[in-house]
């Protein structure tokens, strides 16, 4: 009987699609390649995108959770598959491909490495314009009035607003102002794309950071925490996300596409892009200070077209806190002591990202 088990066990990493391995200092995965099999490779600097043709895998959405990777997710193609890797942050990727008789292999070591220095304020020291005084947080509850957002064990938008309030609380103690785009249930705009608009605008120059806060939701039962700040994504699982967020059906693709155009052409704008190097500080900072204040899975900082973060004029965010489905997680977020546990997660986030230059992180005109 043991014996059986240890070939069923063996037989499952044998299949496995990639197999992995968790060394001192190194994740490592490993594709088995049939001889006809071709791939290619891409990354940013949050997710490696292998493309696989001449392939046969099961769909899987891995957590991994060690130093160097998230998780992996593999999405089968009509002649392949494409395995998004979700790397964290300081990493490496060194690739080789390892051919023995009729075997081939390909090993995507993903690697520790020093950290790279946060933008320090010389960053904005190009860019002499005083920030103001005190300083201005402003924080937008996902959703409400007649838009509910995510329903499952909770519903999205009235955790949005708890959570809001409470963040709000605890920033002012600190002596931050802060601004809600709702303070009670209600929406901006009947309009999905107008309520959006009306919410992006108040991410403008005067103010200091946005951060939307949601709850997420998914037809498997995926769980965690993620955080976004604005760019463009290939992923068609994160699109069908941003989808949902973006007003969901129609309009939602129409939304996303907009994004998506914006995203594109903020590519080779520099002084965009100092903006979004200072969003994804904002967004690694509130999504590690979560994750201490939680201990919930690490879903990762990642780019994506979000509507109402595509204006930004200061460093800005999306953070889905949790999965309002799942049958764990969702039920804890119907308590307060999770709740309190999320906001001053957030707002630690927010305050470390600000003593970390981001006080300093200038305003596009
Ligand atoms: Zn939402």
């Amino acid at each position: 009987m043991r014996a059986y088990a240890f070939l069923l066990l063996f037989l499952a990493q044998a299949l496995a699609f990639p197999r992995l391995g968790l060394h001192e200092g190194y994740t490592r995965l490993v594709f088995d390649l049939s001889p006809s099999a071709t791939y290619q490779i891409a990354q940013t600097p949050d997710t490696l995108t292998l493309r696989f043709s001449g392939v046969a895998a099961a769909a899987s959405d891995t957590d991994v959770g060690s130093p160097q990777v998230a998780s992996y997710q593999v999405v089968p193609g009509a002649n392949g598959a494409t395995v998004f890797v979700r790397l964290k942050p300081n990493v490496e990727v060194k690739t080789s491909l390892l051919t023995d008789a009729d075997r081939r292999r390909l090993v995507v070591d993903v690697l520790s490495v020093a950290p790279v220095p946060a933008p320090k304020p010389a960053v904005a020291a190009t860019v002499p314009r005083p920030r103001p005084q005190p300083i201005v947080v402003v924080l937008d509850p996902g959703h409400g009035g007649v838009d509910p957002g995510a329903v499952g064990f909770v519903v999205e938008k009235e955790v949005t607003l708890d959570l809001a309030l409470r963040v709000r609380s605890l920033l002012q103690a600190r002596g931050l102002e802060v601004i809600l785009t709702r303070g009670r249930d209600t929406h901006l705009s009947p309009d999905k794309a107008t309520d959006l608009g009306m919410r992006a605008e108040m991410a403008h120059s005067k103010r200091n950071l946005f951060v939307s806060i949601h709850v997420n939701s998914a037809p498997n039962v995926a769980q965690g925490i993620e955080t976004y700040y604005f760019g463009h994504t290939i992923d068609p699982s994160l699109l069908a996300q941003v989808i949902r967020e973006n007003g969901g059906g129609e309009l939602g693709q129409r939304l996303t596409r907009e994004a998506q155009s914006v995203a594109e052409r903020l590519v080779r704008d520099l002084i965009a892009q100092s903006n979004l190097r200072f969003s994804r500080l904002l967004a690694q900072q509130v999504q590690g200070a979560l994750l201490e204040a939680t201990g919930a899975v690490d879903r990762g900082v990642r780019q994506a077209p979000f509507y109402v973060l595509r204006n930004a004029r200061i460093p800005a965010i999306l953070v889905e806190v949790g999965f309002a489905n799942h049958p764990v997680e969702g039920r804890r977020l119907q308590t307060s002591e999770y709740r309190q546990a999320l906001a001053e997660g957030l707002a630690r986030g927010i305050l470390r990202f600000l003593s970390n230059g981001g006080a300093l992180a200038p305003a596009l005109p």
